[in-house]
Order: structure tokens, then sequence, then C-alpha cells
């Protein structure tokens, strides 16, 4: 543009006009023979009022349990690749929280806390104070922090849940509504219904229309767990999560709304092989230190230890690490198969990036497994070659996906790993929420988030 020429808006001056009329052309063709989708909104085309058919912000969480990160590549999945290609992924995968388990991270992902904080530090475990048990209770005692479904609940949004662990334990203004609140979990039924379950609130009156909703598919934890990750029916419960995926599409192609709603695609963890050869025995400690078994609450993939010391022992915390420089001596020899695999920590001691200290509810130690190893307490224990996870969650085998597609989602963006105590105030963000008190960053919503309204043409 010259500089002694005003700046011209519009189609006055011929030659500007033939230019803007050249180059609208080419826009019209780029975007017609990149968008299938007339509704879907493009980096380039995106606009935040045309073409919408809701007029609210809506989010569908669905969590693959047990999809590690790599798995995407196992076979054809036409459906997770076009989410991808038009949405934004996290390029090297989703870090799950430690320990790297599905009740802990489903519980993660839903309130923004850490195990220590939201109070689920395993799928099971006994409170070391109480001498309670927790095994899938649904008594709201143990389930601290704010899920995402209460935190829209609260604030006047509309949410449904089906199968997500902790969904079903009535908090604030979520009473786990018949309908809208599909528990217990129940493995029988069929992929296809829960899909089709969801896709029918989009036919409800807009109003009606839950503003958040998550969907739970199992089969590639299933599969993983019962073969190992890289077994060839892991590939075949991905290629068939990918179709449960396409149906996700297809209803809201559908229905006209797949543009308009932020459909998010993670997993809660990933998986390793664990076989009998890389196992660590307890009792082959004995020579040197003497662990009894009802001390040991778990053994792997993390080993959990509550000692019961007698009442003549004054201060069980310095007998706690007296023991722990044991094993760890013991360990560290040599002279124990495997022993250089396993590392014990008083609870305290443990490296500050598990944020795995502040909770009575973490019994007093913990042994960090190496990845794919088992811990056992003696022999006649019976091995088997399968998958695990649950390991720590720094290990790249234990990382899952995330994807996010829709209105507010960068177009083909890859954005670096993170952490799933992230994804509280992204979905907060999206919805408009003000998010409860949680571990994720504010600022990170801006990293993986398009700005809302207006401001989003600026870009
Ligand atoms: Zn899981």
């Amino acid at each position: 543009m010259p500089e002694t020429k005003p700046v011209q808006y519009g189609f006055s001056g011929y030659p500007f006009r033939k230019l803007s009329l050249i180059f609208l052309s080419i826009l019209f063709l780029v975007v017609a023979t990149t968008a299938d989708d007339s509704s879907f909104p493009s980096s380039n085309t995106w606009r935040p009022h045309h073409s919408k058919k809701l007029t609210k912000p809506v989010v569908l969480l669905i969590s693959s349990d047990g999809f590690r990160f790599g798995y995407q590549f196992k076979t054809e999945t036409p459906n997770i690749d076009l989410l991808i290609s038009r949405g934004t992924e996290a390029q090297t995968g989703l870090i799950p929280v430690f320990p790297s388990m599905t009740f802990p991270n489903h519980y993660s992902i839903a309130t923004g806390l850490y195990p220590a904080y939201h109070g689920i530090i395993m799928n099971k475990f006994t409170d070391p104070v109480t001498g309670e048990r927790f095994k899938r209770n649904l008594d709201p005692k143990w389930w601290l922090g704010e899920p995402l479904w209460v935190t829209a609940t609260n604030q006047g949004l509309k949410a449904a849940t089906y199968f997500w662990p902790g969904s079903d334990v009535p908090k604030g203004s979520w009473t786990c509504p018949k309908g809208f609140c599909k528990a217990p979990y129940n493995g029988s039924v069929p992929l296809e219904e829960r899909v089709d379950t969801i896709l029918s609130y989009f036919d409800l009156p807009q109003s009606e229309i839950p503003d958040f909703m998550t969907l739970y598919l199992e089969e590639t934890d299933l599969q993983g767990h019962k073969y190992g990750p890289d077994d060839p029916r892991v590939t075949e419960a991905v290629a068939n999560t990918d179709k449960m995926i396409g149906r996700v599409i297809k209803g809201l192609k559908k229905r006209k709304v797949f543009g308009d709603v932020h459909v998010i695609l993670l997993g809660d963890h990933g998986m390793v092989t664990n076989c009998d050869k890389k196992v660590i025995y307890i009792d082959d400690l004995a020579d040197w230190i003497k662990i009894p078994a009802d001390w040991i609450q778990d053994y792997s993939p993390v080993l959990v230890m509550n000692p019961r010391w007698g009442k003549d022992v004054k201060n069980p915390g310095e007998k706690n690490a007296e023991l722990v420089a044991k094993m760890n001596e013991v360990l560290s020899s040599g002279k124990v198969e495997n022993g250089e695999f396993l590392k014990v920590y008083l609870k305290d001691k443990l490296p500050k990036r598990l944020h795995y200290s502040e909770s009575s509810r973490i019994p007093p130690i913990i042994g960090m497994v190496g990845e794919g190893l088992l811990v056992r307490q003696n022999r006649t224990n019976v091995q088997e070659c399968s998958g695990d996870h649950g390991y720590d969650n720094m290990f790249f085998s234990m990382r899952s996906i995330f994807i996010g597609h829709g209105p507010r989602f960068r177009r083909g963006k890859k954005v670096p790993s993170f952490e799933n105590v992230q994804i509280y105030n992204v979905v907060a963000e999206i919805l408009g929420l003000r998010p409860a008190p949680n571990n994720g960053s504010s600022l990170f919503t801006r990293s993986l988030l398009r700005p809302s309204g207006k401001t989003a043409q600026l870009e």
C-alpha cells in the first residue's frame, strides 16, 4: 500500500477491488478444499456467533481408560485423526498424576487436584489413621475437592455424567440425577449405548442440553491389562474406540452441532508390560531385614507400607526412618534380585514432583517400583505376563492422550505435554465457570484456548 494514499476500505477502487476478488476466490477455494463440514469453524473462517446451532458453550469430556500415548499409531484411527488435525493435541501425550491409577486420575481430571488433595490417593486403600477401607465407596467424606459436575451445577449449569469415577457421589448441588448420571459402573453396557445416550441429550430443547457431559470407555484398559499393551487385541480395542469416536462425530454432525461442541478426548494413564522375569521378592530381604507381610498394604506398581510397631516403641517415625534406610541399603547392595528397581521413601521425603505427601491417608512408607516391575512377598505367588499402570508418572509409558476440538481450541495446534490437573481450569474457562481452588495454573488455559468472544477474531 503506497504511503501517500489513504487506506481503502471496501471495493470502490477498481484495481483494489479486482485484487480483493482474486484473493476472496483463492480463500474460498482453500476453505472449500480443507473443510468438508461447512459448520466447522476453521482458523480462516471462524466466527464466534455465525453458523452456530448451540447458543451456549458445551463440553463433552471423553475418557478412554488406559489409552496409552502412541496407541493412535497402532492402526488406522480416522476419527481420532480428524479431531487431532482440526483440534489441539498434546504432542507427546497427557501426563497422569502419581499414582497413575484409574480412580486418582479420573478424579484429578475432574477436580484439578493432585490425589493428596482430592483424597482418592489410590484405587483402593486403607486410611492409616482411621483404619477405614476405601474401595469405590460413595460416601462423600472420601471425595474431597470440587469436581466439574459440581462446579457446573453449583453455578446454575447442567451436567450429565456416564460412569466417570466419583460422579455418583452426591456433592453440593449435584445429586446424580436419574437420566443424567449413569451409575454405578456396569461394563456390560455396550459402548454404542453409552454414545447414543450422550447424543440423545442433543435432541433436548436447547435450554435442557447439559453444558458439561462426560463419557467413559474402557476397552483399551481391559485388553491392555489382560494381554499387555503390545498385543493385537489391544490394537483391536484401539480401532473399536476410534469407531466410538466416529459414532460421536457422526451423531453430532447429524444434529449439526459438531462444530459447536467442545469435544475433549483423553485417557487417565498409559500401560506397560510386566513379566514374571522382573519381580522383586520382599522375602529376599529377609537375611538382612524381616518385614512382616501385614505391614504391606500393596506391593506394586506402588509398594505401600504401614508398619505396626509394638506399643513399646515410643517413636514410630524414627523406626520408620530406620526401616527405610535399611531397606534401601539392602536393595541397592546388588544382593537382591532386581533390588535396584525398588526405592523406598518416607512419604515426606518423596520427590516433590509427585505431590504425594500432604495427606494423612497416604501411608508412611511408599516404594517407587521400576517401570514394568512387580513386587511380591515370595516366590509362591503366581506370576503372569500382562499389562499394568500406576507407576511413576515420569515414565513415558504411563502417558495418555489429550485432544481438544471445538470453537475454543486452535485448529491443527500442538502443545507440549502437560499434567491432567490443568484440565479442570480449561473446562471451567470454556463454560465460563468460576473455578474452585485447584492445583492447575489459571494461566495455562491461555496456551490451550482461543480467547472467547469477539477478541478471537483479532487472532
Ligand atoms: Zn484407568
